[in-house]
């Protein structure tokens, strides 16, 4: 990523430096520089450019080749020539950098100025409509520079050179603070009102980057309770912004790796554990807080004026809807029960949740992939022009391909939210717009009523259906470029089978062109099909039913007891007479019954929150394994399952239960994917789905396969969840036959 990003001002100031003459101009494939000069300082020309380029400059390879030299008598920056063919990248969305930080405190003209930015930093994304980047192009374009800010990007020598949002306090966008029915517009009022507010126990809403943020104290009971009540249904836990990193340090544990992503010009929220509390409502009971730290310079100059240690910093939208991005809406939506909302007069484009992320095994993971992640692509070794894929339901993500690019949406969120499928269809319009695809052809999974699906069909272009657990473990194949096959291991919540079965335990042989299901969690009955994703002891029932009937025993069970015997009566009937009770092998459906046999996680407030209690109740120090038997292809569990009911009957076994199932499943994917290589000589595994979340199976499954000789394929920069198979979708639809 060498375009939009100051990358030619930069080589031509080094040039300068170096005293160097010649030419840089961009290519279809980076940039293309000539220089000329003594050996000696094109040596070191060349050596300092990846040192010294732009932070969010990404620099696949440099090669240096001999020409004739011209004689040039100085160095020059030739301009973009525009080829419909030619792939521009958009940058993401960058934190201010630390020399603006600098100007902060001493530009005459930008002091304390909030929207300060330079090539180096500011919004990109998120304010971009189409290329190529440049001003009349972004919602920067309503706002006439000054003669200051016109001099700077005016001149070449200048951070500022031709940054396409470079403002100040004469020009560019300002705050407005709507707060007891007045409109505060002056700055350092507003400052000293917000400081006042949030330390009082208020909740303001913040315009952000890429949407509205609802921010409060996080070490406010009250004001965090006040936050959760009015976000209605938000049972998730919150992020939070911390001061600085040695604020961070005294409340989770921070190792080398997540302090890089912390502190990098992406600054995405990072899931650590935690060591001491915040607010009790802040993180749900879970050991684990997700931090981020300042990276606009409103967060800077905030903390700069107040003694809280951390915020509460959530995405300002109701549950499944979309991230609020219009002043008009967040004031009608906030204004009457948060202290204060926090607008300003430039229009956010492209909506860009905070991403989230983790490190396991020293590898960052993603989660949530949107700010300073999108819009950049997945290079692959296929050519994928004009495909489309639409990603799957609950964790969209859409995918559009250029070349041998990929270009992954931004985080959309839950499909069946009507907000967030209208957002869903207009992010597609302009993505397709941004990086002009011409799309040919569209991939969607298998599933008819994903409204993914059903936008596909209704696109008019040729449809590919894509069987869900394949395109998982293709996106996990193409984000490692690997093509040869290798065994799939797909753990997740759901996805349609080709035999109309609900699958997420799969043990598949892969290749981008086809798959084979090798063997399977076993199937449960899911009394209640969707019902049981919210009611996790629906499918503990129904585990339970596989191994006895004997109502005086179910009624002794203890997970049971705030169910009425009437309703466990009808669910137990409808299991027993199939009304309703699809099969499913998912695994997911398997974390939700053990958590609630467990007593861990009955009723599910937010999507995986059983199993990802189930994870947080576990001993990691502790061997303990449940057993299992692989024989003939089939994974039988009906002894672990014994195993666990008994051991529920006793009060305090949640620990001693999570943990033996947490090893049971390590132990067995291990077994089956040696048995499978075994008979088939493949020595590759790749991992997807979103149970890969889970830190502990993810680290356990990595390591004990690494150590058995596998090599071990992982996301990395593509999530393991539904919001990575768009990816796998791209892949599959462009090596199909015919289709290339
Ligand atoms: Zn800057
Ligand atoms: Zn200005
Ligand atoms: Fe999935």
């Amino acid at each position: 990523l060498v375009q939009g990003i100051g990358f030619r001002p930069f080589v031509y100031r080094l040039a300068m430096e170096k005293g160097i003459t010649g030419w840089v101009k961009n290519s279809l494939t980076g940039v293309e520089i000539h220089a000329e000069g003594p050996y000696a300082s094109v040596y070191s020309f060349v050596q300092e450019i990846p040192l010294k380029a732009p932070v969010a400059a990404i620099i696949e390879s440099i090669t240096p080749r001999e020409a004739i030299p011209n004689g040039y008598a100085d160095f020059s920056i030739h301009p973009s020539t525009q080829d419909v063919d030619q792939i521009t990248l958009v940058s993401p969305d960058i934190a201010v950098c630390p020399d603006c930080l600098d100007d902060l405190k001493h530009q005459p003209h930008r002091l304390h100025y909030p929207f300060i930015n330079c090539t180096n930093c500011g919004p990109r994304f998120s304010i971009i409509r189409s290329l190529p980047y440049d001003r009349v192009n972004t919602t920067m374009d309503v706002f006439a520079m000054c003669s200051r800010c016109a001099a700077e990007y005016g001149d070449i020598s200048n951070r500022r050179f031709h940054a396409q949002p470079v403002a100040c306090n004469d020009c560019g966008p300002t705050y407005q603070l709507y707060a007891s029915g007045k409109i505060e517009t002056r700055f350092e009022a507003i400052l000293e009102k917000t400081v006042k507010l949030i330390e009082g126990g208020k909740v303001v809403a913040l315009k952000g980057i890429g949407g509205f943020h609802l921010m409060c104290d996080a070490l406010n009971s009250n004001a965090v309770e006040t936050l959760r009540r009015n976000k209605l249904r938000e049972k998730k836990p919150f992020a939070v912004m911390f001061r600085d990193i040695a604020t961070l340090r005294k409340y989770a544990l921070v190792n080398q790796e997540e302090e890089a992503l912390l502190m990098s010009w992406r600054r995405p929220v990072v899931i650590l554990p935690a060591i001491r509390d915040l607010a009790p409502g802040v993180s749900s009971g879970f050991p684990t807080v997700g931090a981020m730290l300042p990276y606009t310079p409103f967060h800077y100059l905030f903390f700069e004026r107040t003694v809280l240690d951390a915020v509460v910093l959530t995405s300002g939208n109701f549950s499944d809807e979309p991230i609020v991005i219009s002043n008009e809406e967040a004031i009608r939506l906030f204004g009457h029960w948060c202290g204060g909302v926090l607008v300003y007069n430039r229009e956010i484009h492209n909506r860009n949740d905070d991403s989230v992320t983790m490190v396991i095994n020293g590898k960052e993971r993603m989660i949530r992939r949107s700010r300073g992640y999108a819009p950049l692509p997945v290079k692959i070794a296929a050519n994928v022009e004009g495909i489309v894929a639409a990603g799957a339901e609950l964790v969209n993500c859409f995918a559009a391909g250029r070349k041998n690019y990929v270009f992954l949406s931004q985080h959309i969120g839950d499909l069946k939210n009507f907000e967030t499928y209208a957002f869903y269809r207009e992010s597609l319009d302009r993505f397709l717009h941004l990086f002009r695809v011409r799309p040919r052809l569209i991939a969607a999974d298998l599933h008819p009523d994903y409204l993914s699906t059903q936008y596909a069909i209704e696109s008019g272009l040729p449809v590919v259906r894509i069987q869900h657990h394949h395109a998982h473990i293709a996106s996990c194949m193409a984000e490692n470029n690997v093509e040869e096959p290798v065994i799939g291991v797909a753990f997740d919540g759901t996805g349609l089978g080709d035999d109309g079965t609900i699958w997420g335990g799969e043990f598949m042989l892969c290749d981008f062109t086809g798959y084979r299901r090798i063997t399977h969690l076993p199937y449960i009955a899911l009394p209640g099909g969707d019902l049981v994703t919210h009611e996790p002891w629906r499918t503990a029932l129904s585990m339970v039913l596989q191994i006895t009937e004997d109502e005086d025993f179910i009624f002794r069970l203890p997970f049971l007891r705030k169910i009425t015997p009437d309703t466990v009566r009808l669910v137990k009937a409808a299991v027993e007479k199939q009304i309703n009770t699809p099969l499913s092998s998912s695994a997911g459906r398997w974390f939700d019954g053990v958590s609630a046999l467990a007593g861990i996680c009955t009723e599910a407030g937010f999507h995986a929150e059983a199993p990802m209690r189930l994870e947080a109740a576990l001993d990691r120090g502790n061997a303990f394994a449940y057993p299992f038997a692989y024989e003939g292809h089939r994974i039988d569990l009906k002894e672990a399952v014994s195993a666990i009911i008994a051991d529920s009957m006793v009060q305090g076994n949640g620990g001693r239960i999570a943990t033996g199932f947490h090893n049971m499943l390590i132990g067995l994917i291990e077994k089956v994917v040696s048995e499978i290589s075994e008979e088939t000589g493949i020595r590759t595994v790749a991992l997807s789905g979103g149970s890969f979340q889970n830190r502990y199976l993810s680290e356990q499954v990595e390591n004990r396969l690494s150590q058995a000789d596998f090599r071990v394929l992982i996301h990395r920069n593509v999530p393991c969840n539904d919001g990575g198979l768009a990816l796998g979708q791209i892949m599959i639809a462009a090596l199909k036959p015919g289709n290339q």
